[in-house]
């Protein structure tokens, strides 16, 4: 069996940057038409554009995934523009405030839990809507390690992300019947540009913390984003995946 994703459809949050951007081109260079959005627009639009130069169709739509309505409209627009949506991927996240959980500011905490959780259920909700008058689908949620560990001073970040996976288990257990897969991925820390206000000397002390003795790249968490989108991956509901260096082995 060919893990083909040809002629499928593609939506991916955050689609401008970093790991989305790397799963939107890997989508298109396995054959699929691919709509991102992202509130960057020129990024987006890059990208976009490079999509559409690689024989598939690539569509922008700018789009604050911190909103439902917006999150609504995204999804009507990749059913019209494609047809169909077979394949989600919400990806769209931050890094958010640094700080101890007593003194987190209150904003700092509404706001990573809008971005990088509330998000993945908006969008959820819309795209199975859209999944479920077909028929199939396909979501792939973005986790982290730290879905599934804790760390200090990153309160917000890590509830949000351990939310999505149990998020992810729940709605696989209520889609299943009905031919929708829906899975996490769990990356360790990745080469983006979320990374890059890191000082060296912090950079060093996470490469310290993968056993396989550097950071990720971007292009790796999308070959498993890309393997859990595809038929190959067709017994593989509810699950999380880490993409870590060996993080969580430690
Ligand atoms: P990135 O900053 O390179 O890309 C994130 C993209 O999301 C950007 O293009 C940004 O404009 C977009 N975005 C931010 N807020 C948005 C909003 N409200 N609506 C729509 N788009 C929005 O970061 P990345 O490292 O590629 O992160 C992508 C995902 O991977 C995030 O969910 C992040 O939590 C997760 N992740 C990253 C790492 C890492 O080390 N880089 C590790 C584990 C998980």
């Amino acid at each position: 069996m060919e893990p083909t994703i040809a002629g499928k459809t593609a939506l991916v949050t955050g689609g401008a940057s970093g790991i989305g951007k790397a799963i939107a081109l890997l989508y298109a260079q396995e054959g699929a038409n691919v709509l991102i959005s992202d509130i960057d627009v020129e990024q987006g639009q890059a990208v976009a554009e490079q999509i559409s130069s690689m024989g598939v169709k690539g569509h922008f739509v700018r789009a604050d995934v911190g909103d439902p309505a917006q999150c609504e409209q995204l999804v009507t627009e990749a059913t019209t523009q494609f047809g169909r949506l077979d394949i989600a991927c919400n990806n769209a996240g931050i890094g958010g405030e640094l700080n101890t959980t007593a003194d987190y500011s209150l904003e700092g905490w509404q706001k990573i839990i809008n971005i990088n959780l509330n998000s993945v259920f908006y969008c959820m909700k819309y795209e199975l809507q859209a999944m479920q008058r077909q028929g199939n689908g396909v979501i792939v949620n973005m986790a982290s390690i730290l879905g599934a560990v804790g760390t200090p001073n990153s309160p917000g970040y890590v509830a949000a992300k351990h939310a999505v996976i149990g998020l992810t288990q729940t709605a696989a257990l209520e889609y299943a019947p009905q031919g929708i897969r829906i899975n996490a991925v769990g990356p360790g820390y990745i080469e983006t540009p979320l990374l890059s206000a890191l000082p060296d000397d912090q950079k060093q002390m996470l490469v310290a913390l993968h056993p396989l003795g550097r950071l990720g790249r971007a292009g790796e968490v999308a070959e498993l984003v890309l393997w859990l989108s595809s038929d190959k991956a067709s017994f593989v509901t509810g699950s999380y995946y880490p993409v870590d260096g060996g993080y969580l082995a430690r």
